[in-house]
């Protein structure tokens, strides 16, 4: 039996159609299969290599970890250095009051986390969330997920969520001094890259201030330069009281972490103690690896990378298919007529040797969202072959 059988038969699925490309390598924007065949990485992991698979520095960071320690004990036990050196970058490179950083397995698992500090710290029941938001796949992130097709199979889930429009005035009415937090993201990812008005930013800051509830940004998907800026949020001159990370936080290995002050943060530790418990949250692995990746992404100054490969990328994709281009940064949805348009693009980019994909509340759009570092021979190439897949509509 192949691996391709194997992979069917033993791999639960939750995709209907997966890509099923056996991966062989994957090395700066570049994944090659088991034949040999190439693809440009026009998705990162969703968004996950920013500085591309298998930077060196990564992986020495990762070897010299594994010859010294690898799981020791549940999180926050232990003094590890990697956690401890990782969230002092992390603080050095926020405002100054988000500084204690909790560091979970996923985002998902951050975005619990983050649900939960907010219900403890405020006191209040209720929790405020966008429509075609997404957050997470556990039972308290789907329920703050904004799309009531995703969410209904699994009701009953959490009570005390308010659904509202994203980047409209009359949503900040429901944020009231019974809110204990709202979740957003800085530019809807999944949603096909929405991206609010900074004045619209500024009023939720400013209401959740007025009400005292904790503004959490998702910034999964938006962080580390995705958006050309090393955070998503200084676009639009705000910033958060507890900020969720994950995906490119750890350089390739699986990490999250929700960020707020000690203050706020310090609420978990009393009445009940260990009011968030993980096993494996903040690897010293994934620690080591995600300081790596971001020394990296600091010091190549990689953000300021992003604007021109994103001007690159909208120059050279017109074509009358296309039926609208969103885009922040090195976050690209490419709108087509309908799903099913969208989904033999991908089908023929794949074919050709680009990996994109669709996003999960917009299928008529493409997801183009490659590593930060990718070249713009490879951008060339991957808008050629792009351009060719659409041509031959
Ligand atoms: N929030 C956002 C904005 C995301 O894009 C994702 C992952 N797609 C998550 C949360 C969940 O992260 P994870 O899959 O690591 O649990």
């Amino acid at each position: 039996m192949t691996n391709r059988d194997l992979f069917f038969r033993h791999i639960a699925q939750t995709s209907p159609a997966p890509i099923a490309i056996e991966v062989k390598k994957a090395e700066g924007s570049i994944i090659t299969d088991g034949e040999g065949k190439k693809y440009i990485d026009c998705i990162a992991g969703i968004s996950v290599c920013n500085i591309g698979h298998r930077h060196p520095k990564v992986i020495k960071a990762i070897k010299k970890q594994l010859d010294q320690y690898l799981h020791v004990l549940v999180y926050g036990e232990l003094i590890e250095s990697p956690q401890v050196a990782f969230a002092t970058l992390l603080a050095s490179q926020l405002p100054p009051y988000l500084n204690a950083v909790y560091f979970t397995n996923s985002g998902t698992e951050a975005t619990e986390g983050a649900m939960k500090l907010a219900k403890r710290y405020t006191g209040r029941p209720e929790i405020v969330a966008f429509h075609k938001s997404y957050h997470g796949s556990t039972q308290g992130a789907l329920s703050v997920m904004g799309d009531e097709h995703w969410r209904s199979a699994f009701r009953p889930l959490l009570p005390g969520i308010t659904h509202c429009p994203y980047n409209d005035y009359d949503s900040l009415k429901l944020i009231t001094t019974k809110t204990a937090c709202v979740i957003a993201e800085p530019v809807q990812a999944e949603a096909g890259v929405i991206v609010p008005a900074k004045e619209w930013m500024q009023a939720l800051r400013d209401r959740c201030t007025i009400t005292a509830t904790l503004l959490i940004f998702d910034e999964i998907q938006t962080a580390f330069g995705r958006t050309g800026t090393l955070w998503g949020f200084e676009k639009f001159g705000v910033a958060p009281d507890v900020l969720l990370l994950g995906k490119a936080l750890g350089g390739g290995m699986p990490l999250g972490a929700f960020i707020a002050s000690r203050s706020v943060m310090e609420c978990l530790s009393s009445d009940p103690v260990l009011g968030h418990i993980t096993t494996f949250g903040g690897h010293p692995v994934s620690c080591a690896a995600g300081l790596a990746a971001l020394k990296v992404l600091l010091k190549k100054k990689v953000p300021d990378t992003v604007q021109s490969k994103e001007d690159l990328f909208l120059k050279l994709l017109s074509h009358e298919k296309i039926l609208n281009i969103r885009s922040q940064g090195l976050l690209i949805a490419l709108e087509f007529e309908s799903a099913a348009i969208a989904k033999v693009v991908v089908e023929k980019c794949i074919q050709k040797g680009v990996l994109t994909d669709w996003f999960l509340f917009a299928p008529e759009c493409i997801r183009i969202a490659p590593p930060l570092t990718i070249t713009e021979k490879e951008i060339t190439s991957a808008c050629q072959l792009i351009v060719q897949a659409i041509d031959e509509l």
